[in-house]
């Protein structure tokens, strides 16, 4: 047993060999006492004459996974993780790292800073700082151009991605893939450079490089960050290896690490880190044993059905599709397979693995196929009469204790659930299409749902690797419900005075993949256009309509991309900006008697914001989630909003509520009734308080 106040680090020597070992569960990041312990063993055994070289290794399941998140963005403590890999390097004894699990962050660091490094065939490194709005602040970007050249270390360091063991090898990062044992392959190779002068990577130049290739790869990162900074901050950095004495540059990193960590985007990334793992906890729902889910049966093949389907597969879950008719069935194998041949072709999969996952995929019309199952969700058209009808028949084949879930998007699961006489196992399991692709779903707990069944759709998010917020029953949930809103918005934006590419200009500028317009056009116009026909007759009379352009638009069969027009003309698949929705744009705004006063895109991206959040505090003030993160988490996992920016409650709480309410009013003052700024948002503004999103 290891004593509490024991160092994470240790050194067991053998013929002169000293194995450095880090034990600091569970991913050994590099804490302070991991650091000091390091240091002080490097010290030990490079002045020990009994020892002639070095290995540095960690017990459990990786190798130095990263920093220690907890001490981020807190008063840096000593020794520093550079003076450390200074320490390693500048060893006169050679040190090799054995890498298994992954080598992340300042673990790579650490790494690059030995003079060779074996790793295990199944093992991963990367630089993922950037995902948390850093660079590697410890030579990370100094030091794997030089071992790797400027491309690779571009990529590696402005995209934050994982790289395997036979791509290190490849581009020279790691010197040896293990064979079989790697500790002791880590040891033979120590050996083998006694009496060799240490290979030290600083001291290596990079291989000569295209500059214009890389200033061109440069300019790719610069335009795939939309606003966020560390890529191109990464990208500054990697420069500096090709351009800049090591000392100096190394200087440099440290400086923008230093700069990074105290700014708005790390803050706001930390947040998400953070949250991505505490949407998953569910205050309610500890200590609730969930159902367990091993059998699963999807009704209805279609979009979401193929997906839902696919993305069951993928997580190793047998699943049975039912479907309509022959035809439908063939139809619906048909979007299944088209799915795995796309990651077939992509290189995702392999052809074995395509076969085995579509091997899980059963496809019938037989409902008695849905008897066994543990789990079954309804994916059919978005009519409460045809979903009522299959819950009632579902009802009686499923067997007890099944849960029944639906997708829908905007239905009420309450009439849903009743309709099936067995509340206490309905749920909404709401996915974002493409279902196997998106990372949001949203659990919809019921007024009966049993918490059991919650808890079961918990698991199977977590099993699926989603990010599953559990919410309550309100019109479009939480993404959706906010959605509408900021929909709405946009379109009041248009009649006051903006064009829709200038409104997704602005939105692009803010972070948004899309706009909301283009979005739209893609998604197809005529889905909405039903819905609002449907809701017409319970539609607000007082209430401002946003649509009267987008009607329209569908009335003239402009459904979007797939009748190559909607918001914008499409010629070989490029968007257009139509002068005819312009025109029609200006004539609704004169016929609604608005004067149209230009909008700057600054004021758009205010109005957006107010809308979201407004909204956000309602469903926060209703129960509809316990927490701000929830909704955050909605945003950034469905819907686009930027990372970077934390989610709009964090954001909002950053720039500070009586800010914020400010938009908030200016909103309200043009939209009419129903957009009055959400009680919960004038409470905390006026007492200086925030949502409290950060975790
Ligand atoms: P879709 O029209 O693509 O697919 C529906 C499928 O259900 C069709 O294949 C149809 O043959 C099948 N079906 C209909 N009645 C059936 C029955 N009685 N038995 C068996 N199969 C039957 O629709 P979709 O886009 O996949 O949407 C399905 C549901 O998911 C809707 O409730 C929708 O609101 C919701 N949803 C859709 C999206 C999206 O972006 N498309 C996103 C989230 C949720």
């Amino acid at each position: 047993m290891k004593q509490p106040n024991a160092s994470p680090v240790r050194i067991e020597t053998t013929d002169g060999i000293a194995l450095i070992v880090i034990d600091n569960p569970p991913v050994n990041a590099t804490s302070q006492a991991v650091r000091a312990g390091l240091a002080s063993a490097i010290r030990d055994a490079s002045a020990n004459a009994g020892i002639r070289a070095i290995v540095i290794a960690c017990d459990g399941r990786t190798f130095v996974a990263g920093g220690d998140v907890r001490e981020f963005g807190k008063p840096p403590l000593e020794p520093h993780l550079p003076d450390v890999c200074t320490a390693i390097e500048t060893s006169p004894k050679p040190v090799v790292a054995a890498i298994h699990g992954t080598a992340l962050g300042g673990g790579l660091e650490l790494a690059l800073s030995c003079h060779a490094r074996i790793m295990a065939g199944d093992a991963k490194i990367g630089l993922p700082e950037v995902k948390l709005g850093l660079i590697p602040g410890s030579g990370g970007t100094q030091r794997l151009p030089r071992l790797a050249g400027m491309m690779f270390g571009l990529d590696i360091v402005s995209s934050g991605r994982q790289v395997t063991a036979n791509e290190a090898l490849a581009h020279n990062i790691v010197d040896r893939i293990a064979m079989a044992d790697l500790r002791a392959e880590a040891v033979a190779l120590a050996g083998s450079l006694v009496g060799s002068p240490p290979q030290r990577t600083s001291a290596l130049n990079v291989a000569p490089y295209d500059v214009t290739e890389f200033n061109t790869a440069v300019a790719n990162v610069v335009k795939k960050a939309r606003g966020q900074i560390s890529p191109l901050k990464a990208a500054e950095a990697v420069t500096l290896a090709a351009t800049t004495p090591f000392a100096e540059a190394l200087k440099r990193e440290r400086e923008i690490f230093i700069e990074l960590m105290q700014g708005a985007q790390s803050r706001a990334l930390r947040h998400v880190f953070f949250s991505e793992r505490e949407v998953l906890r569910t205050p309610r729902l500890e200590g609730v044993i969930a159902r367990p889910l091993n059998t699963i049966g999807v009704i209805g093949g279609g979009t979401m059905g193929a997906g839902i389907a696919v993305a069951l597969a993928d997580s190793g879950l047998p699943v049975t599709v039912v479907e309509m008719s022959a035809q439908a069935v063939e139809a619906a194998r048909g979007r299944i397979v088209a799915i795995y041949d796309r990651q077939l072709k992509s290189g995702r999969i392999s052809a074995a693995q395509r076969e085995a996952r579509l091997g899980a995929i059963a496809l019938t019309t037989d409902w008695q196929a849905l008897a066994t199952c543990d789990l079954i969700v309804e994916a059919v058209f978005e009519d409460m009469s045809v979903k009522s009808t299959i819950f009632r028949r579902l009802a009686a084949i499923a067997k007890p204790n099944a849960v029944l879930a639906t997708n829908t998007s905007y239905l009420d699961v309450n009439e849903i659930a009743e309709a099936s006489g067995r509340a206490g196992d309905v749920i909404g399991l709401h996915f974002f299409a493409p279902a196997n692709i998106m990372r949001l779903v949203e659990i919809v707990e019921c007024a009966g749902s049993s918490p059991d069944a919650v808890a079961a759709g918990v698991a199977l998010g977590k099993r699926l690797g989603k990010i599953a917020i559990v919410c309550g029953v309100c019109d479009g949930f939480v993404g959706n419900r906010i959605l509408t809103a900021y929909r709405q918005q946009v379109e009041f934006a248009v009649e006051d005075g903006a064009l829709p590419h200038e409104i997704d200009a602005a939105l692009e500028s803010f972070g948004f993949p899309m706009g909301p317009f283009a979005v739209s056009d893609l998604s197809g116009l005529d889905i909405a256009w039903a819905r609002r026909k449907r809701l017409a007759p319970t539609r607000d009379p007082q209430a401002r309509y946003a649509s009267t352009i987008a009607d329209r638009l569908c009335e003239m069969g402009r459904f979007g991309q797939k009748t190559g027009a909607g918001w914008y003309r499409y010629e070989n698949g490029k968007r257009i900006v139509d002068p005819l929705v312009n025109a029609l744009v200006k004539e609704i705004s004169t016929k609604r008697g608005i004067t149209r006063k230009p909008i700057d895109a600054a004021s758009i991206c205010a109005r957006v914001r107010a809308a979201i959040v407004n909204e956000g505090a309602k469903i926060l003030a209703e129960g509809i989630v316990p927490r701000a993160l929830d909704i955050d988490m909605a945003m950034i996992h469905g819907y686009g909003y930027p990372a970077w920016r934390g989610g709009p409650m964090f954001e909002a709480d950053e720039i500070e509520l009586v800010k914020v309410l400010a938009d908030v009013k200016a909103m309200a003052a043009t939209s009419g009734p129903g957009w009055e700024a959400a009680p919960l948002l004038v409470e905390r503004a006026s007492l200086g308080q925030g949502f409290g999103g950060s975790v």
